[in-house]
C-alpha cells in the first residue's frame, strides 16, 4: 500500500531561530501539499548541552509568523505535534537495547582513555579516526560481569564493515559510501541519551515520514540512518538533500555576513511575504519566470524536481527588493 506522504522539520532548539530552518521547512510543507501529505514538526532537544532556553518557543512563533504551519501529526505514544524529543527520551533506549538483542548493535564499555589512545595511535598511523569494533567480540559472560559492575557502556550499530550503502536522492542521483569508511556509531549515550542518529530515525519511524528533506549536511548521516533502518528491519523513508544557502562568497550562510535570525527579520520590519517568496527562489524556479509570488501560489504550483543544486545566494542586499515591492 502507498503511504501517505508526510514530511517534517525536526530543528535542534540552539539558538535563535535560524532562516535556514524557514526554507527547509517550506520545502518539506510545499511536497506535502503537492503530494496531498502532511507536515509535522519536531524540537531535536536531547543535546543537552546544546540546549538553549526559550529557542522551542522562538521556533514556533517564527514558523508562525511565515505562515509554515503544521499538523498535529498522528498519536505516537499518546503524544500529537509539534513533538519534543526530550519528552519521549525513555522510548529510545529500549529501541537501542531490542537492538542489542537482535545482534545489529553492542554495548561497548571502552574508556574515554582508551578511545584517546585509538586516536593518537591512528593519527600517528596516518589513518582516518573511528572505532575499531573493540567490543564486538565480548563474550556474554564478559558483558554480563560488566554490566552487573555497573560499568558505564554506550551502544553502538554494528556497520557492515563491507559493501556499500547507496542513497537515492531524488535531486543527486545515487549517492554510493564504502561501508568500511563508517565506524560503529554511537546510538545511545553513557547518559542514557539518544544520539541525534537513534531518536531522529525512531522518529521518523513512529511518525510515518515517507520524505526526509534535509539539508545537504546531513548527506554524511544518511548512510548510517539508512543502515539504522535496516538494522530494526524498518522501510526506510526517502531522502532529499537540499542545497545549503550561501553567502555571497558561496560559503555556508553565518551570521558574519547575513543575519540567520528569523527575529531580526520580523524585528526589522521585513514582511513575511517578502522573506517567504525570497526563500522561495533559492535554488527553484517557478517557471514561466515569474519570481514574485505567494506562498500559496508556491505550494500550489511545487514541484521538487524544479530544486537546483547550485548553492543558492542568500544576500541581503538582494533582499532589498522587498520593502520596495510593498
Ligand atoms: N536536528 C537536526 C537539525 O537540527 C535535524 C536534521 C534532520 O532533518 O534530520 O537540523
Ligand atoms: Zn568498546
Amino acid at each position: 500500500m502507498e503511504r501517505k506522504v508526510r514530511t517534517r522539520v525536526a530543528p535542534s532548539p540552539t539558538g535563535d531561530p535560524h532562516v535556514g530552518t524557514a526554507y527547509i521547512a517550506m520545502f518539506n510543507i510545499a511536497f506535502a501539499h503537492a503530494n496531498g501529505g502532511e507536515f509535522i514538526l519536531r524540537i531535536e532537544d536531547t543535546d543537552q548541552n546544546r540546549y538553549t532556553e526559550g529557542s522551542e518557543q522562538m521556533i514556533f512563533d517564527a514558523l508562525k509568523w511565515l505562515d509554515l504551519n503544521w499538523a498535529e501529526g498522528p498519536d505516537v505514544g499518546g503524544e500529537c505535534g509539534p513533538y519534543r524529543q526530550s519528552e519521549r527520551f525513555h522510548i529510545y533506549g529500549d529501541y537501542a537495547r531490542q537492538l542489542v538483542e537482535k545482534g545489529e548493535a553492542y554495548y561497548c564499555f571502552c574508556t574515554q582513555e582508551r578511545l584517546e589512545n585509538l586516536r593518537e595511535r591512528q593519527k600517528a598511523m596516518g589513518k582516518a579516526p573511528g572505532y575499531d569494533g573493540h567490543c564486538r567480540s565480548l563474550t556474554k559472560e564478559e558483558i554480563e560481569a560488566k554490566l552487573a559492575a555497573g560499568e558505564p557502556y554506550v551502544i553502538r550499530l554494528k556497520m557492515p564493515y563491507e559493501g556499500e550503502t547507496v542513497i537515492k536522492d531524488r535531486l543527486r542521483g545515487d549517492i554510493v559510501f564504502e561501508n568500511n569508511k563508517i565506524d560503529d556509531q554511537v546510538l545511545l549515550k553513557a547518559d542514557g541519551y539518544p544520539t541525534y542518529h537513534l531518536a531522529n530515525v525512531v522518529d521518523d519511524h513512529l511518525m510515518h515520514i515517507t520524505h526526509v528533506i534535509r539539508a545537504e549536511e546531513w548527506i554524511a548521516s544518511t548512510p548510517k540512518h539508512i543502515q539504522l533502518y535496516k538494522a530494526f528491519g524498518w522501510e526506510a523513508p526517502e531522502f532529499i538533500h537540499m542545497p545549503l544557502l550561501r553567502n555571497s562568497d558561496r560559503t555556508k550562510i553565518s551570521k558574519r555576513k547575513n543575519p540567520v535570525s528569523l527575529n531580526w527579520y520580523k524585528e526589522e520590519g521585513y514582511l513575511k511575504e517578502g522573506l517567504v517568496n525570497f526563500l522561495g527562489l533559492m535554488g527553484y524556479s517557478f517557471g514561466e519566470n515569474k519570481e514574485i509570488f505567494s506562498l500559496e501560489e508556491f505550494k500550489d504550483n511545487f514541484n521538487i524536481d524544479n530544486v537546483s543544486l547550485g548553492g543558492p545566494v542568500f544576500d541581503l542586499v538582494k533582499l532589498g527588493w522587498v520593502n520596495n515591492q510593498h
